[in-house]
């Protein structure tokens, strides 16, 4: 009996990490053609200085959609073009269209956006970063002083000596660097000050119950707090409501990026969007 239901145990495990295995495998061999078949897109999410009560810039994200799967989201393929290492070509074509959209936008009277783009700990470790961002600024004639780059805490602490000659590099080109996540990794903050930052924003873990969880409040007053007295830009990521503005707006946090502002969406989409908050009254 005993060895019945063991067996029984172990068949379905086996059968699920098979699955698992084989959906890997298949997502792996998929990502290899992604350029190829021009599958990836990039869509902007809003950024709101809550002082200047407007539009300020966008994040890009990435998505993927495949005739074979649909659209596979970001948390399931960053991983394994990390894995595989493919996010070296991945992560250059993402800084290209970045910097496209930056052109778009500057070539239809929008001056001074700026724009974050997602960096992983392998572009930090393996790639030439500070070469491949001197080449698209270049092709694209963007000012280096409207991008800005994300790293997470852990991408940063895979090795701090390396991120930090880097991440120095390119504030030397006048590119922004940004905490993404921030408050959700495992580091100490003495790599704050080891660091060229410009930016911290606050995980939207934070953001959900900031209104209902005094815990949640203190934490992010807090943060703000450290970051101004550290002369960073602060955003709150995932603000969905009014009140979520309202207070943080109190607490003197400069940015929110959420879906009470707007949701990502693709550039013309984007640039209508800016568009039409510049014509509201401010
Ligand atoms: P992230 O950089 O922290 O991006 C924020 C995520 O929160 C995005 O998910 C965004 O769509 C979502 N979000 C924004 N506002 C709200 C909100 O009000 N409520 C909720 N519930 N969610 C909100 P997304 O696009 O699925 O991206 C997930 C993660 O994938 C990103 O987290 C980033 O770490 C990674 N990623 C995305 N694009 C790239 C990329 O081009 N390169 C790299 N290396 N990573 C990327
Ligand atoms: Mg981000
Ligand atoms: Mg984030
Ligand atoms: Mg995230």
């Amino acid at each position: 009996q005993a060895k019945a239901a063991g067996r029984r145990t172990w068949q379905v495990y086996s059968a699920d990490m098979d699955e698992s295995v084989r959906r890997r495998a298949t997502l792996t061999s998929l990502l290899r053609r992604v350029l190829e078949r021009d599958e990836l897109t990039v869509v902007y999410q809003p950024r709101y200085s809550l002082r200047d009560r407007r539009v300020v810039g966008a994040e890009a994200l990435l998505r993927w959609r495949t005739p074979e799967l649909g659209a596979v989201p970001p948390d399931q393929f960053i991983p394994l073009a990390e894995d595989t290492g493919l996010i070296l070509e991945i992560g250059e074509w993402v800084l290209k269209e970045a910097c496209a959209t930056l052109r778009q936008w500057r070539e239809a009277g929008l001056h001074g956006l700026r724009m974050s783009v997602n960096v992983s700990a392998i572009q930090l470790l393996r790639g030439d970063l500070p070469g491949t961002l001197t080449r698209i600024l270049a092709e694209t004639g963007v000012a280096s002083g409207l991008l800005e780059l994300e790293l997470t805490e852990s991408a940063i602490m895979a090795n701090i000596e390396r991120s930090a000659s880097v991440l120095h590099a390119c504030r030397a080109l006048g590119v922004g660097v940004a905490v993404d996540d921030f408050g959700t990794g495992y580091s100490s903050l003495a790599y704050l000050k080891r660091l060229p930052l410009t930016t911290l924003k606050i995980d939207r873990e934070f953001i959900g119950d900031l209104t209902r969880d005094p815990d949640d409040e203190a934490i992010t007053s807090t943060v703000i707090t450290m970051g101004h007295s550290l002369a960073l830009t602060v955003v709150a990521e995932g603000v969905e409501t009014a009140g979520q503005l309202q207070l943080l707006r109190e607490q003197g946090c400069d940015e929110i990026q959420g879906h009470y502002i707007a949701a990502a969406m693709p550039r013309d989409e984007c640039l209508a969007f800016i568009r039409q908050q510049e014509a509201l009254p401010a």
